[in-house]
């Protein structure tokens, strides 16, 4: 079965992708490929920072691989955090930081639209391909539900009422902008070979 690096360590990331992509490849981490150096992710959009990942282990690693980014993008804030969502507040990386930080940008703002976005690149055998996800929603003005990780306590995806926290993670990865640029990636991977 051919190998591809899932450029994480994430193990539920690797199970739940493995699963989808039904025993045709066999997915490996960074650790299992001996990669313990973080990956350079310095660039302002996302779409070249999931480049860069994926670009990184392919030149040292010599390995097929794919790099996921994602983000949180605001209209009001004119697509703020986005590429900067994890540290929005500050190097120290945390959640609830960060939501603080966005409900208090966007005090007494009615627009209160965003939408989450998800680059993936896949590099097979050396060929560049890139997958987009986004999912539409809103900011709401206070925290709901504890499930999830990052901005789900405040963002309700359109069509919904319920924020990303208070959904089951198979109800979330269904519509969410990772589980559908996930599905695009896999659909794209049953194709080849
Ligand atoms: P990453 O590229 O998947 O590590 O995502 C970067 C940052 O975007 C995370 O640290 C979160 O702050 C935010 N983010 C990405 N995806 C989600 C999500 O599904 N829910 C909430 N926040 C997210």
């Amino acid at each position: 079965m051919k190998k591809i690096c899932f450029a994480t360590n994430n193990k539920h990331k690797i199970a739940e992708v493995s699963q989808m992509l039904a025993g045709k490849y066999k997915l490996v981490s960074l650790e299992e490929i001996g990669c313990s150096e973080e990956l350079p992710e310095d660039h302002d959009t996302m779409e070249a920072n999931s480049r860069q990942k994926a670009q990184h282990v392919w030149q040292k690693y010599n390995i097929s691989c794919f790099a996921d980014d994602s983000g949180l993008e605001v209209d009001a804030l004119q697509g703020a955090p986005g590429v900067y969502s994890a540290r929005y507040a500050g190097p120290q990386r945390s959640d609830s930081d960060n939501i603080n930080l966005l409900l208090q940008n966007l005090e007494g703002n009615a627009n209160r639209k965003a939408n989450f976005r998800t680059s993936i690149t896949l590099i097979l055998d050396g060929q560049e391909h890139q997958f987009e996800g986004t999912v539409d929603g809103s900011i709401t003005k206070a925290w709901k539900g504890d499930k999830g990780f990052g901005y789900d306590p405040v963002f309700v995806p359109e069509g919904y009422t319920q924020t990303f926290a208070e959904m089951s993670p198979e109800a979330k990865n269904a519509i969410s902008h990772r589980g559908r640029a996930v599905r695009k990636l896999v659909d794209f991977l049953k194709t080849q070979g």
